[in-house]
């Protein structure tokens, strides 16, 4: 996907903050962080958006939300807590059409979200 953020940066087209990556995904800071902690989990894959999944992916998936508890516990913030969501089109307020797990700790996050 020549015009996808996210692909770019996986490409190395443009810079990203690049906290852990393997065969299947890269972890990258979010540049307008919410949270102390606020990391994208971004498969290397283009999918648009999680209606875009097909049960092949289901593997997939489960990694992503398996390194973002990685990657809360490397930070310390397994016991205390931390969130991961996904926001699919418009009205969650999908920005980049290339899925990504948001992993948020640091702070306390209210509920209902915004
Ligand atoms: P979403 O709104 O769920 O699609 O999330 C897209 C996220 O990508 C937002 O939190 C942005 O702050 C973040 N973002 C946009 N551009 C970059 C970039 N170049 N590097 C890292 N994160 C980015
Ligand atoms: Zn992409």
């Amino acid at each position: 996907m020549s015009d996808c953020l996210f692909c770019k940066i996986i490409a190395g087209q443009i810079p990203g903050a690049v906290v852990y990556q393997d065969d299947a995904l890269i972890a990258v800071k979010d540049i307008n962080p919410q949270a102390p902690l606020h990391v994208l989990i971004v498969p290397r894959r283009h999918i648009a958006t999680l209606n875009d999944l097909s049960p092949e992916d289901d593997a997939l998936v489960g990694t992503m939300f398996r390194r973002a508890a990685a990657l809360a516990k490397e930070h310390g913030y397994d016991e205390r807590g931390y969130r991961t969501v996904f926001n699919t089109n418009r009205e969650a307020g999908q920005t980049v059409f290339h899925i990504h797990l948001h992993l948020l700790a640091g702070r306390s996050l209210t509920w209902p979200p915004g």
